[in-house]
């Protein structure tokens, strides 16, 4: 049987700090502000492998309210998320995310990006498509606030 699963996420851009997407450190001028290391691309992803899954959601795995989660490193929590799906017999097929955001420019990171997550989640860089939009300078993504991304993932159970 297959099931398909949606994410959301967004974070604030902030002045200096880290900016990490799907597990990899981009070079820029602002960071994203979070409780953990707020890997946007990363929380989406989760959040769309738990819904194929009907598994909750990142806040209800990881809550924002827990210490332990503090400036947590995203890679680790996809990890967790991702073993949690084999542990239930689901098989991840396929995942597509979309980043949208003015500014850095995604394209030069994008190899590394699908890359890493593949890595992260145990499947081949074929199984996943990060794409990079701009929003066309409209809203608050297109006057750089933040970053925003949308993903979708298919599972399989057996
Ligand atoms: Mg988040």
């Amino acid at each position: 049987m297959f099931r398909i699963g949606t994410g959301y996420d967004s974070h604030r851009f902030e002045e200096g700090g880290r900016l990490v997407l799907g597990g990899v450190e981009i070079p820029h001028t602002h960071g994203l502000k979070g409780h953990s290391d707020a890997d946007a691309l990363i929380h989406a992803i989760i959040d769309a492998l738990f819904g194929a899954a009907a598994l909750g959601d990142i806040g209800s795995h990881f809550p924002d309210t827990d210490p332990a989660y503090k400036g947590a490193d995203s890679a680790k929590l996809l990890a967790v998320a991702a073993e949690e799906l084999r542990r239930k017999s689901f098989v991840v097929c396929n995942i597509d995310a979309t980043v949208i955001c003015e500014r850095p420019k995604l394209a030069p990171h994008i190899a590394a990006m699908r890359q890493r997550l593949a890595d992260i989640i145990g499947i081949n860089v074929s199984q996943v498509s990060v794409k990079g939009k701009t929003n066309e300078k409209m809203d608050a993504t297109g006057r750089c606030e933040g970053i925003v991304v949308h993903a979708v993932a298919l599972v399989a159970s057996a």
